[in-house]
């Protein structure tokens, strides 16, 4: 399976995307779900949780010193999210463009932020910024034994494998 989805660098490529609070109580998960399968990306990893703060404070490490920080973490135990891994070429920065802005107020019409939210203080939705920090967030949400390795039957529709 690995040799046969070889040809196309990247394609193995994975990022986490969580529905935030706000989401899940606004019933955007199904949206948001949708976005990422129409667009062709693969599923491999799903779940709904109630997120701990050390979990949290984990994820958030590096916006520790912000002004926002605790009003942040506030929020984000507030409620389930529910946290998923996207995988396929160039997940990570696509997740970023389809989500759009931090700011919703600046989010392109189209985005996930500029569609369906209004203020930065909820903005439905997180995806990881980069192909290092997808890694350690899928590790920090995810036991390996949670992400499936399965062979979707719109990979060679999606990709010239
Ligand atoms: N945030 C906020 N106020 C700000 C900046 C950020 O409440 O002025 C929150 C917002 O929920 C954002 C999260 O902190 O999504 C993480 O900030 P980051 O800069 O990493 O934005 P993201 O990567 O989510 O676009
Ligand atoms: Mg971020």
């Amino acid at each position: 399976f690995r040799l046969h989805s070889a040809g196309i660098a990247g394609i193995r490529e994975q990022t986490l995307v969580a529905v935030k609070p706000d989401g899940v109580q606004r019933q955007l998960v199904g949206e948001i779900i949708q976005r990422f399968e129409k667009r062709g990306f693969q599923l491999v990893g799903l779940k709904l949780v109630q997120p701990s703060r050390d979990v949290l404070s984990e994820h958030y490490h590096d916006l520790q010193k912000k002004p926002f920080y605790s009003a942040l973490i506030q929020y984000m135990s507030s409620g389930p999210i529910v946290v998923m891994v996207w995988e396929g070429c160039d997940v990570v920065s696509v997740s970023r463009m389809m989500v759009g802005d931090t700011n919703p107020a600046a989010a392109r019409p189209g985005t996930v932020r500029g569609d369906l939210c209004v203020h930065i203080s909820r903005n439905a939705i997180h995806a990881s910024d980069s192909v290092a920090v997808a890694k350690k967030e899928i590790s920090l949400w995810f036991h390996g034994s949670e992400l499936v390795e399965w062979e979707s039957c719109t990979r060679k529709n999606n990709y010239n494998v």
